[in-house]
């Protein structure tokens, strides 16, 4: 029998996605991403499983559990940027470790993590200053909050930064700044956890959770709070007059009261599941174009289906355009519009490896849309338009 190279020094075993031998193999393998569940174990391991969201899970017994095999394509970084390199995805290793990004992990599970690591770092050769949190390279379209991409749209493993818990598993070094912000391809919309991420905080000082985090103040906004779950029938908004709204209930976000108290359920569901992009629903993720696509409604990048099959980019939208949009019509924002496929013309050709990726999208002849999962390139009919980050 082999000895896995991996077993060496850690409780690890398989137990694979059902869509990883759907996966495509990765052509270079740069960073490793660190995430934590914001959840349970068992709910988080499933989630995981289906969605194939990770290549590796550590619990908080130290045990190791592979989910995608390391040398294929994971989805677990979402919408992310780091150095310029988009779909972080492509170029990286994906560990969930169950636990939150404000809360210690456990000393089993640094152990595990630090064999790991080690293995992966050698492997790949990989240096410790590109292994790094989620929260360091996933970022947020243009919404209603933030009028241009920006760092800030999550802060899962952000624990993962501090140069204390980077120590204990192996790490001694890490990025002095943002570079995408740095260069002005982001803004940075959360000013706590940049400096979580890239100064030294001390153990002692407590990341600003809890009631006051909770609630809307001056300089605190529903989207500081719940990030893009702002307007989910998941977060519950508690007025100072006790009474109470769901998220898609509100419209008039600029008239929250102080003192609202803002409640996210299923935490662990919704911190990690939007990580998967989806087509954007006016009426239903927004209440106007703006408010989906902030500032960069007239954007060559924000990609518009129209109601009447129509799909047109911002930079064609007339202010009356904008207007005129009827509930229902779809929104991508930050897309490349690849034009359509042809004969000699297929979605590799458009797009390259990219073709496959759930943030990948096909609007087929008869208006239906479909992400890069779903479709198999022998059979995409011809004339179907191909939208793909950039
Ligand atoms: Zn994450």
């Amino acid at each position: 029998m082999f000895t896995d190279l991996y077993a060496q020094g850690l409780k690890i075993h398989s137990n694979y996605s059902p869509l990883n031998s759907k996966r495509s193999p990765r052509k270079s393998t740069q960073y490793i991403i660190l995430h934590t569940t914001e959840g349970g174990g068992k709910g988080s391991l499933a989630k995981l499983r289906k969605y194939g969201e990770a290549h590796y899970l550590v619990d908080t017994d130290g045990t190791v559990i592979r989910i995608i095999q390391r040398e294929r394509i994971a989805m677990h970084a979402g919408r992310s940027m780091w150095n310029g390199t988009t779909n972080l995805d492509n170029v990286s290793i994906g560990i969930e470790i169950v636990g939150y990004h404000d809360k210690p992990i456990t000393s089993a599970q640094k152990q595990a993590l630090r064999e790991l690591l080690r293995q992966l770092k050698a492997l790949y050769k990989i240096p410790d200053n590109k292994v790094l949190p989620h929260s360091m390279v996933a970022y947020g379209r243009p919404n209603r909050w933030h009028s241009v991409s920006h760092r800030g749209r999550k802060r899962c493993g952000m624990l993962l930064a501090r140069d204390d818990v980077r120590r204990e598993i192996g790490l001694y070094s890490k990025p002095a700044f943002d570079p995408d912000v740095r260069a002005g391809r982001l803004k940075n919309a959360d000013s706590y956890l940049s400096t979580v991420l890239f100064t030294v905080v001390p153990l002692a000082t407590a990341m600003p959770e809890g009631s006051a985090a909770d609630v809307i103040a001056r300089g605190r906004s529903a989207w500081d709070i719940a990030r893009e779950n702002y307007n989910s029938s998941h977060t519950l908004y508690i007025f100072p007059d006790g009474s109470r709204k769901r998220g898609n209930e509100i419209t008039d976000w600029n008239k929250l009261p102080p003192g609202t108290k803002v409640q996210i359920e299923n935490k662990e569901v919704v911190e990690e599941s939007p990580e998967v992009e989806k087509v954007q629903i006016l009426g239903k993720d927004g209440a106007s174009a703006s408010e989906i696509a902030g500032a960069a409604i007239h954007r060559e990048s924000t990609i518009y289906f129209m109601k009447d099959g129509r799909v047109r980019q911002g930079s064609e939208m007339t202010a009356d355009d904008l207007l005129s949009l009827e509930n229902g019509t779809g929104m991508l924002v930050g897309y490349v519009h690849g034009g359509v496929i042809r004969s000699n013309r297929r979605a590799f050709d458009i797009c390259g490896p990219r073709w496959n990726l759930a943030t990948t999208f096909y609007r087929m002849p008869d208006g239906t849309i479909k992400s890069g999962t779903e479709v198999n390139e022998r059979n995409i009919p011809l004339g179907t338009m191909v939208f793909f980050q950039p």
